[in-house]
């Protein structure tokens, strides 16, 4: 006892006598070495050199040599004075994690001279000079600043991701970097397609940083695997059982999948206990949490081995050391488009051939590496595609549409796509505004459509905005976006308590359908943790959800809606939710639904507070692919209101019931019951 007192002593002097500022010194120090050993580094003046040649200038280098940390250092340190630097990035948490790191290695604070900015949320100020965004948000700054005055170089970074925001900014800053020949146009890209970005700009030249790449050894399932989940469980613990050191990266699609993952590799690591060495298991996803999502950079302990559960995040956007066992089960999960239909839903898909490189690529930086894909060697030649599509070709473009038109841009037609949309896709997306009521007959943007387009959100949602003024709720309504915008993440559901979890949720539920069980969830929320744990409510998406409600509530004020309720009124709040997503309404019809205008069948998500209740009409808030089509998020609604939000949408002939069977029970609630 004694000795191990001793022990502690001398160890709290030792650190008394050589304070933890040389820990600091120690760490900037070898950030500093990491910075000097990056691919890029040696190219500097070389780079430096060419963007000073020319005004616009592609990047290529492979994924990890410094592209997005380094270059807007080497800018800054070299033409001090330089104006504000936009570095865009294709997915938010790459946004804030760059910055993060960025601000660590230039010693500043995150928020002061570098930012980032994401939606809802603005981490930047007047000191900013370097400022990582999503393209998203680039994208929205063309309305405040139409010629992006205020930036002296842009970086379009991940450019071969082409996704619908980075696609459109293509357009426009070529377009301005005519007139604006101060302005420097950097597109940075992973090793693929540089030379369709040359070309799309004009013949610029195209910077090459020479990749450093060890060898990654390629294995395949003998047959494929029917649950790619267990699939990828049993082979992490299998190369922590069996395979020298080194951290393990695991491409999945999306939260649900990678909490579910994560849940299962901790559960049996627990039953093998101290027979195997530690696991750390990390997951990263865009709505985690950025505390959580630093953790996946830090060392990994001394004899322990880390897994890292991703999303497509980190194929490019995100580095992580020490990799050198990758598991690809092939799959990603993308948003597909039915532009005769208008419907848009999220279906897990085989991930393209690029992408199944790009994910082995990731074993190979450190030192050889091995890549296990869940997918025999047949599937990969010939039931991948060899390259993604755009998302420009398999999106709604309602969104874009509506921005490009309150820029001004009328003709979107003969607008400069680097791949153009399909034209029906085009004409859908301005047909959908038309009966939202942004657009005019001539295809010219409306009061409503400049008010809508103010708003960060989809038109639909937006619509919904500004239904509420006309129906005096906004105060539910604005809460009801805002929690419709933190995607499904309200509820908490851990395996081994599921029925506790689904009892607490039906707590919440309330007459009338899910978007008025989330107002519920929110109405009774208190700020506390510990309600939180009680109600199996994951806390850390109120708070977004209250953030995201912060923002939206502080916007009315421009667009001139003033914050009422409706006092427990739920008619007016289902009126102002289909006022906007007309678009998406369903009718019951032998055991599962019909949407309405192209009769195609989807189902209520078995989540759902109307599952089992089943009523004539309602409304979706979106659609999942799975095992069918599901429609999350359900609203009960009675069908003469369709006529009354989108008269010239919907004609009542469409909206009779075609059979005269009594439903099972009455339509419609009173305003009493509905509390
Ligand atoms: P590229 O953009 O070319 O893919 P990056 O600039 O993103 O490369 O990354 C360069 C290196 O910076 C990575 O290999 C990694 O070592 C380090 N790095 C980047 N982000 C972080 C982070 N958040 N934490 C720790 N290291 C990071
Ligand atoms: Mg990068």
């Amino acid at each position: 006892k004694v000795g191990s007192t001793g022990f502690f002593l001398f160890v709290s002097c030792f650190s008394f006598c050589f304070p933890t500022l040389s820990q600091a010194e120690l760490k900037k120090q070898s950030m500093q070495e990491v910075r000097r050993s990056l691919p890029i580094f040696p190219y500097r003046e070389d780079l430096l050199a060419a963007i000073h040649e020319h005004q616009i200038l592609v990047i290529e280098g492979e994924t990890g040599s410094g592209k997005t940390t380094q270059i807007p250092q080497y800018l800054t340190a070299s033409c001090p004075g330089t104006r504000n630097i936009g570095c865009t990035q294709p997915r938010r948490v790459a946004a804030m994690s760059v910055a993060a790191r960025v601000a660590q290695e230039m010693s500043v604070k995150l928020g002061n001279e570098v930012g980032y900015s994401i939606r809802f949320e603005d981490c930047t100020s007047e000191r900013t000079v370097l400022k990582y965004m999503t393209d998203g948000m680039l994208l929205r700054e063309f309305l405040t600043e139409p010629d992006l005055a205020s930036y002296s170089v842009v970086i379009i970074d991940e450019a071969h991701e082409r996704t619908l925001h980075t696609d459109i900014l293509f357009g426009l800053i070529k377009d301005i970097a005519r007139f604006r020949p101060d302005l420097k146009v950097l597109v940075a890209s992973a090793t693929l397609d540089t030379e369709r970005f040359s070309c799309f700009f004009d013949e610029a030249p195209v910077f090459r940083i020479p990749g450093r790449r060890f060898p990654v050894d390629i294995y395949y399932t003998k047959a494929p695997e029917a649950d790619y989940l267990e699939a990828c469980v049993v082979s992490v613990l299998q190369i922590h059982i069996t395979q020298s050191p080194g951290d393990i990266l695991v491409f999945l699609t999306g939260q649900e999948e990678i909490e579910a993952c994560c849940e299962m590799l901790q559960e049996r690591c627990r039953r093998l206990g101290s027979k195997i060495a530690e696991l750390v298991v990390l997951p990263i996803y865009a709505n985690l949490p950025s505390d959580m999502q630093a953790k996946i950079f830090s060392p990994t302990p001394p004899g322990a081995r880390k897994v890292v559960v991703a999303t497509n995040i980190a194929e490019t956007s995100l580095t992580i050391d020490g990799i050198i066992y990758v598991i690809d089960p092939g799959f990603c999960k993308q948003k597909s488009y039915n532009a005769r239909t208008g419907m848009e839903s999220l279906i897990v898909t085989p991930c393209s051939r690029a992408s199944a490189n790009q994910r082995a690529g990731r074993a190979g930086r450190v030192a050889a590496g091995k890549c296990f894909r869940l997918y025999t060697a047949w599937a990969f030649k010939h039931e991948m595609e060899e390259t993604t599509v755009p998302e420009i070709q398999r999106t709604n473009l309602g969104n874009v549409v509506l921005l490009l038109k309150s820029l001004g841009i009328n003709d979107l037609i003969h607008f400069d796509f680097m791949d153009p949309p399909p034209h029906e896709t085009l004409v859908l997306a301005l047909e959908q505004l038309y009966a939202l009521g942004a657009l005019n007959h001539l295809g010219e943007l409306t009061k409503l459509g400049r008010r809508m387009a103010e708003l960060p959100v989809d038109p639909m949602l937006s619509k919904m905005i500004l239904a509420s003024e006309q129906y005096k709720c906004s105060e539910e309504v604005l809460t009801i976006a805002a929690m419709l915008s933190v995607n499904n993440s309200i509820f908490y559901r851990p395996k081994d308590k599921v029925v506790h979890a689904d009892n607490a949720r039906m707590n919440f539920v309330v007459p009338g359908g899910d978007h008025l069980v989330l107002l519920n969830v929110y109405t009774q929320s208190g700020y506390s943790t510990q309600w939180c744990y009680e109600n199996f409510i994951q806390f850390r998406s109120m708070r977004r959800a209250r953030d995201v409600r912060d923002q939206l509530e502080g916007l009315m004020d421009r667009i001139e809606v003033e914050v009422v309720s409706s006092q427990g009124d739920s008619v007016p709040i289902r009126k102002a939710v289909t006022a906007g997503y007309f678009y998406h309404t369903a009718r019951l019809s032998k055991g599962g639904y019909k949407t309405v205008k192209h009769q195609q069948t989807v189902y209520i998500h078995p989540n759902s507070s109307l599952f089992e209740e089943q009523p004539r009409w309602l409304i979706y808030h979106e659609l999942v692919f799975t095992t069918k089509e599901f429609m999350r998020q359900v609203i009960e609604i009675e069908s003469g209101w369709l006529l009354e939000v989108a008269p010239h949408y919907y004609k009542s002939k469409e909206l009779e019931d075609s059979s005269n069977k009594k439903m099972p029970r009455k339509q419609g609630k009173t305003k009493e019951e509905l509390g």
